[in-house]
């Protein structure tokens, strides 16, 4: 059984994103060699999350000049981010292609999978269940994120973070403002609260109060009535009339923070707009706020997609990526998550991908195969587009 890795910083995503992060690391590649895959890793695929190419083939790995060498004889390839189209033409029928594959937003490149019987397993749709918790690449990159974010509004921050009393006066702890508390949010109220910060935070969602309150952190209780959220954990989105009230609510703690990070996403969906250009005015001279969903929609107006602005003299990081800043960590959890779902799923000497429906997580994640676009969630929002 053949696998290929991609060096996903030469662009061969759909995106034209350097990419620093890669499917494996040197510890899965020596995993996976002894399951008895054999492993092709395009040259300088590791370079940018700091690994190279001697380590990975020191683990076992066979070293390729470019894909094309060998894509048309693979029979998994594992990436982070989804392949362009042109990859996916060099691709036999009934390869597993594996990654961040955001097939909401994809449907062309879905349709290109099913019409070219590929297997495309959506590691997006992957649930969030004890079971799948290994494989779980939205979480191990949004813990990630949680803590980049905090860093980058700190460095950005004309103050300190923890109170600080000395003989020359005292500095008060920053005064941080977390919307929105799933996996990325917690991690950054953990961090807010680890380099000395006040944290406030609010989430749709009430059940979360007590992980924030659990970190150290206030909820902001706001009474905007039945929020809920789907089956699997996902805020549902609000009516106009509660987006109004919570905007109200959150507009005293809005200015009175130093720092304010947004990390409120839809499933499926674009993310909310949470703070509007005329909140952003009344904030205080100095203050930071990061976007996380700036690339994709932003719950911030006026955040940047990729940059950081300045609005008055707010700074708005809206640079996204956010895991990839630390990449080598970025790489290791990913890495870890595509060797676990692949550990789970390939049985048998020799070795094959086993594919079951009756699978839960497999039923969620493989959105196509054996010619047709698979998953009920997809196919629903195609025809609503
Ligand atoms: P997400 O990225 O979809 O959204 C981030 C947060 O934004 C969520 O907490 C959401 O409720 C919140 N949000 C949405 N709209 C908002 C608004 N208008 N204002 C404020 N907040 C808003 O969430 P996620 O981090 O991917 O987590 C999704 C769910 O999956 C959660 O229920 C989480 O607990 C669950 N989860 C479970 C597991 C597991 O059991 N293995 C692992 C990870 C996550």
């Amino acid at each position: 059984m053949k696998i290929l890795i991609l060096n996903e910083s030469r662009h061969t995503g759909l995106h034209a994103h350097t990419e620093k992060r890669c499917a494996v690391s040197p510890s899965t590649v020596s995993k996976l060699v002894r399951k008895g895959l054999v492993v092709f890793i395009e040259k300088g695929a590791g370079l940018l999350s700091h690994y190279n190419d001697s380590e990975f083939e020191s683990a076992g790995a066979t070293l390729i000049d470019t894909a094309d060498e060998i894509a048309s004889e693979i029979d998994v390839l594992a990436c982070v981010n989804a392949p362009n189209k042109l990859m996916v033409s060099t691709l036999p029928a009934h390869t597993v292609v594996i990654g961040h594959l955001d097939p909401f937003f994809q449907k062309s490149l879905v349709n290109q999978f099913a019409e070219s019987n590929i297997t495309a397993l959506s590691v997006e749709m992957i649930p969030r269940s004890s079971r799948a918790q290994k494989m779980d690449a939205l979480s191990s990159q949004a813990s990630l994120a949680g803590y980049v974010m905090v860093m980058k509004a700190a460095s950005r921050l004309p103050s300190i973070l923890p109170m600080m009393m000395t003989p020359s006066g005292t500095i008060k702890p920053a005064k941080v403002f977390v919307i929105g508390a799933g996996v990325a949010g917690l991690q950054a109220i953990a961090t807010a609260k680890r380099l000395g910060a006040n944290v406030l935070a609010y989430d749709t969602r009430p059940v979360v109060a007590e992980q924030v309150e659990s970190l150290g952190g206030k909820f902001l209780n706001v009474d905007i009535g039945e929020t809920g959220q789907t089956k699997d954990g996902y805020a549902k989105e609000l009516t106009d009339e509660q987006k109004a009230i919570l905007a109200e609510a959150q507009k005293e703690a809005i200015q009175s923070s130093d720092i304010v990070i947004t990390t409120a996403q839809l499933f499926g969906r674009k993310p909310p707009l949470l703070i509007s250009k005329d909140t952003l005015s009344t904030m205080k001279p100095g203050s930071v706020v990061v976007d996380m969903a700036a690339l994709s929609g932003g719950n911030v107006e006026g955040s940047s997609p990729g940059e950081t602005v300045k609005i008055n003299d707010v700074c708005v990081i809206g640079t996204g990526n956010w895991s990839e800043e630390v990449s080598r960590a970025a790489t290791d959890m990913y890495a870890n998550n595509i060797y676990n779902l692949l550990d789970e799923f390939i049985k048998d000497d020799p070795p094959a991908f086993q594919l079951s429906f009756d699978d839960d997580i497999l039923a969620a994640s493989v959105i196509t195969h054996d010619g047709k676009v698979t998953n009920q969630l997809l196919i629903k929002s195609y025809e609503g587009a």
